[in-house]
């Protein structure tokens, strides 16, 4: 008898498939295998019987499978979240598992692989590429194709230098195993809250089975210490620990503390490693000697062997959402993923999302508390500065107030942190002759000026462009003005104000590899940085105790636009940002720029009634039918033809469904129209909690054929509403 398995490829295009087993084999659900499909080969995983509907294919037609790789099985729990991921999220189980098997390089191949490095000879012939490239290469170790990413060269000229032997092959052992974490390495002493908290979590872990916590602790009250005991008492048992982390910046940090306290470094994951890094990360997960993996949200469905405690650190970010491919929020599938797997879960932050708050009120949630700062340092005080009343002079941004906060600061030797949510010098450049405005040629944005690059870019979709000497509508020489702010004015400011202030600009791109994010914590440390200016990238995480000032240059910006959560972005930003101010011994002070002094969240913020703030807004969702209330879901239908994209949104909005429970807005153009050269229409869906959303949009959509330029994306709560 045949033995017929069904598998479920990486490609979405093709849907579930059925083979049979050559002779001798044997595979289980879950067991990864390459199956030929035509001429070529895919891979496939073994699914449950019965779990993967579609038509079979008689037994006579069958064709055997051709090898099975050489990893172990996916998990049940882990297939079930598969499953569940797809269909919450309205996406191919496909594109799900490929989060999964996400280094094709670890299923199969040789455990050693060939990097390149310099062997320390000279090239017969020295060319200005050569030298570059051997100049750029000191210290590397990759293969070919990252070290000519690395040096900016072409794989050629690299190839020449192997030739020539001044770039060496070396062998290298993918799998060999990382240093173990000693869970008494370093026991710090804790304060009497964090060991009250810690205890609970360490027994969660003991018990081994489902339990979410909401750790909510204020900023500067040791959460990361906190939950390090839950994480060493995981590695005593021998289980596996996750946390994700929001920015991949904010890892330098926890690296060197997660060493101090644990005698070596957990295993990184996040987009930019190395193929054999991931390689490597991705068999030790995969077999259970990776004890504790830090990672950005893909890190979240890698198939850990024993996993013991998940922690989602800093767990209101935004960056928790992935906005294209499969759009999923890494902090709610966390919660899913410890409940298929049956063990803890820990959702931390200062300032927790306000569904979270809304799970732990309901009592699905534990929520602990941390109320004080570690130490006996205390929150900052807040204060608001009018700019109605404090008005900044002309083609300035920092109020009086603020500018007296700075010199005092730099008189004292203390340090400041400036912060504004706008990468760049200014948001929008115009011609002052005749009005023209630079906007991205692909998408509904402005081109933002970069003085430091001296390059005018777009946000959205990163095409670039240089600067012109004159208008490119009337010609006319110099009259180009930037207007508003970003982060390198503000800058530019503080040095004219204090041409003696050492000022440094923190955004992702100065702040954009491992290397140069930990350069800027040495040098904010050692005080070599007098006035830090930065976007979100430094509002939350880092530890600076000789930060006694933090500016907030626009608290108003966050609130413009059609945001669902724009009062609670800013609120946490404002929040978090404010948290940096005053944690070592020293007190800190915190001012607040504002047009609006009375608007319900600036008042929150000035009066530290985070309550009252919460309380207002749960009201207002509640009226609003909004999460955690009711659901949001988004349909954008787009495409590189305007009109093809707008009648095929014409067309679906024709068959759209009605029921009671949910409401259907649109279609009509997305806030940002054209986005990466692509038009865009949009629906809005507004559903109870009763409703069953995901079926209704897959039936709606299924009984439509889009024509091939149309691309359709779904996303089910959504973050972005543009
Ligand atoms: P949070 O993440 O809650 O804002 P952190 O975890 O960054 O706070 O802690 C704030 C500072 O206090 C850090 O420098 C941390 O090392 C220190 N700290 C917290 N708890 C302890 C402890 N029990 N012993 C020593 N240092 C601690
Ligand atoms: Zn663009």
């Amino acid at each position: 008898m045949t033995q017929r398995i069904r598998l479920l490829v990486l490609n979405a295009a093709l849907g579930p498939l059925d083979y049979k087993l050559p002779e001798g084999c044997t595979v289980e659900p879950g067991s990864v295998v390459v199956a030929p499909l035509g001429p070529r080969k895919v891979t496939g995983i073994v699914w449950d019987e019965g779990r993967l509907p579609g038509a079979e294919v008689p037994a006579a037609k069958l064709r055997a499978i051709l090898e099975v790789s050489p990893v172990p099985p996916l998990s049940e729990p882990l297939r079930r979240l598969i499953e569940w991921t797809a269909d919450y999220y309205c996406a191919a189980m496909a594109n799900v598992a490929r989060m999964v098997l996400s280094s094709g390089g670890a299923l199969g191949g040789p455990s050693t692989t060939t990097e390149y490095r310099l062997s320390g000879g000279v090239p017969e012939r020295m060319t200005p590429q050569r030298a570059v490239a051997i100049e750029a290469l000191e210290g590397e170790q990759a293969t070919i194709r990252e070290l000519s990413g690395i040096a900016g060269v072409s794989e050629g000229v690299l190839r020449g230098l192997v030739n020539q032997g001044v770039i060496e092959p070396v062998t290298v052992a993918i799998d060999r195993p990382y240093p173990p974490a000693e869970p008494d390495f370093y026991q710090p002493a804790l304060s009497a809250d964090q060991l009250r908290v810690a205890k609970t979590l360490v027994k969660a872990v003991e018990a081994q089975e489902y339990a979410p916590f909401l750790l909510d602790g204020v900023t500067g009250s040791g959460k990361t210490e906190t939950y390090f005991e839950p994480i060493a008492a995981a590695i005593r048992m021998g289980r596996q620990v996750l946390v994700l982390l929001p920015e991949i910046a904010l890892t330098e940090n926890f690296l060197s503390r997660f060493e101090q306290r644990f005698g070596a470094a957990p295993v990184l994951w996040h987009s930019s490693l190395k193929s054999t890094e991931r390689r490597r990360a991705w068999r030790a997960i995969s077999e259970g000697t990776a004890q504790v993996v830090v990672g950005a949200r893909s890190a979240l469905f890698l198939p850990y062997a024993n996993l013991g405690l998940i922690v989602v650190d800093e767990a209101h970010e935004v960056s928790f959402k992935q906005d294209d491919g499969v759009r999923y929020n890494a902090r709610d599938v966390s919660v899913m993923r410890a409940r298929f797997e049956g063990l803890p879960v820990v959702l931390a932050s200062a300032t927790p999302a306000l569904e979270s708050l809304h799970m732990a009120a309901s009592g699905i949630y534990q929520k602990l508390d941390l109320p004080s700062r570690f130490g006996g340092a205390q929150l900052p005080e807040i204060q608001l500065v009018d700019l109605t009343i404090d008005k900044p002079g002309e083609g300035r941004w920092l109020a009086q107030p603020l500018v007296q906060g700075l010199e005092d600061r730099l008189a004292r030797g203390e340090q400041s942190l400036l912060f504004l949510n706008r990468r760049g010098y200014a948001p929008l450049t115009l011609c002052r002759n005749c009005g023209h405005r630079f906007k991205c040629p692909n998408c509904s944005a402005w081109l933002v000026e970069h003085r430091l690059s001296s390059r005018l870019a777009c946000h959205h979709c990163g095409f670039e462009g240089q600067v012109p000497d004159e208008c490119p509508e009337c010609g006319e020489k110099d009259a180009l003005v930037a207007c508003g702010p970003g982060v390198e004015r503000i800058a530019d400011e503080v040095s004219e104000l204090f041409p003696e202030a050492r000022v440094a600009i923190a955004t992702s791109d100065t702040l954009n590899s491992p290397e140069r994010t930990a350069d800027f914590l040495e040098k904010v440390q050692n005080k070599a940085i007098d006035v830090i200016v930065g976007t979100q990238l430094v509002t939350k995480g880092f530890h600076f105790p000789e930060l006694t000032l933090v500016g907030v240059i626009d608290a108003d910006l966050g609130l413009e636009g059609g945001d669902l959560r724009a009062a609670e972005r800013t609120y946490q930003q404002v929040a978090q940002v404010a948290g940096r101010a005053g944690r070592g011994s020293k007190p800190g002070e915190v001012l607040i720029q504002t047009r609006h002094t009375d608007a319900p969240v600036i008042a929150a913020l000035a009066n530290g009634d985070r309550d009252a703030f919460y309380a207002a807004e749960t009201d207002a969702r509640r009226d609003a039918g909004a999460p955690p209330f009711g659901r949001w879901a988004s349909i954008i239908l787009s495409s590189e033809d305007e009109r093809e994209a707008r009648a095929a949104a014409a067309r679906l909005g024709d068959t759209r469904p009605h029921a009671d429970d949910l409401y259907i807005l649109g279609p009509a153009p997305a806030p940002m129209a054209l986005l990466r050269g692509r038009y865009r229409y949009r629906f809005l869906i507004n559903a109870r909690r009763t409703a069953n959303l995901q079926a209704t949009i897959r039936d709606w959509l299924d009984a439509h054929d889009f024509p091939p330029g149309v691309r359709v994306g779904i996303d089910i709560d959504p973050y972005s509403f543009v």
